[in-house]
């Protein structure tokens, strides 16, 4: 079979795996770059893309890739108790690590004659390989009648909150403190814990993300933020 070659790979804030959104859409404020290697880094690949508001993006879970793939896995969703066939769930251990994800244009430029493309909402990893770029047909894609079994809805969220702490870190950050607060809340809305994890009474967790290192405290469907800071680079 013909060796797949990664058209380019994407910048996002997301610099781990953990925290990261379970599916594309569910963190608007999420800005991702998609920056295309030699040959798919010509103009031409992305002539007419401007008339569609959403892609598909196919990429390669590149960061467990090495961890193979069992035929059984547990969605996470399920508490990590129940096994699915791997074909049954979106599991990022499955056979090449393949990935799928729509997500929103959010503006081609270039950049030393190269085409840059930014999208929002994605769900990858900060230097994920991107391996294809489809436009989203709605006519075709969107099909809301379907029936979804588990995965039939977004993950539950909980209320965020920021601490007197966290806000004063906010305000000495100052130049993107606005999108940085609202990246922070979008992604803690969404409860990253694992679900085997949800139940237990107050803990603190941190996540790294557009360069900031994030503590918050999970308690009773509420993440109080305690602190941001400049992670090390
Ligand atoms: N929407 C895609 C799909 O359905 O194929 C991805 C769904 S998967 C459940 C989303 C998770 O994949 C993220 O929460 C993150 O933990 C993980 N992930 C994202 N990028 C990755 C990468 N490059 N390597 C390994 N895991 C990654």
């Amino acid at each position: 079979m013909m060796q797949l070659s990664p058209i380019g790979f994407i910048r996002t804030p997301y610099q781990e795996k953990f925290a990261i959104p379970r599916q594309p859409g569910l963190v608007p404020s999420a800005i991702g770059e998609i920056h295309f290697q030699a040959p798919f880094d010509d103009v031409n690949c992305l002539r007419g893309i401007e008339q569609f508001s959403h892609l598909w993006l196919i990429f390669q879970f590149h960061q467990t890739l090495e961890r193979g793939w069992t035929p059984l896995v547990r969605p996470p969703r399920l508490g990590g108790n129940r096994k699915l066939g791997v074909f049954a769930t979106r599991s990022t251990h499955r056979p090449n690590g393949m990935g799928l994800s729509v997500v929103e244009v959010a503006g081609l430029t270039t950049r030393q004659g190269k085409p840059l493309l930014k999208v929002r909402g994605m769900d990858l990893l900060d230097g994920t390989p991107i391996l294809d770029i489809k436009p989203y047909l709605p006519y075709a894609d969107a099909l809301p009648e379907a029936e979804a079994g588990f995965a039939d809805a977004p993950p539950a969220i909980m209320e965020v909150v920021f601490t007197e702490q966290a806000r004063r870190h906010l305000q000495e950050i100052r130049c993107q403190s606005t999108e940085l607060e609202q990246l922070i809340s979008e992604v803690l809305t969404q409860d990253p814990r694992p679900a085997y994890k949800q139940q237990n009474k107050q803990e603190e967790f941190g996540m790294r993300i557009s360069g900031f290192n994030i503590r918050w405290q999970a308690e009773a469907g509420v993440n109080r933020v305690l602190s941001i800071e400049p992670a090390a680079t």
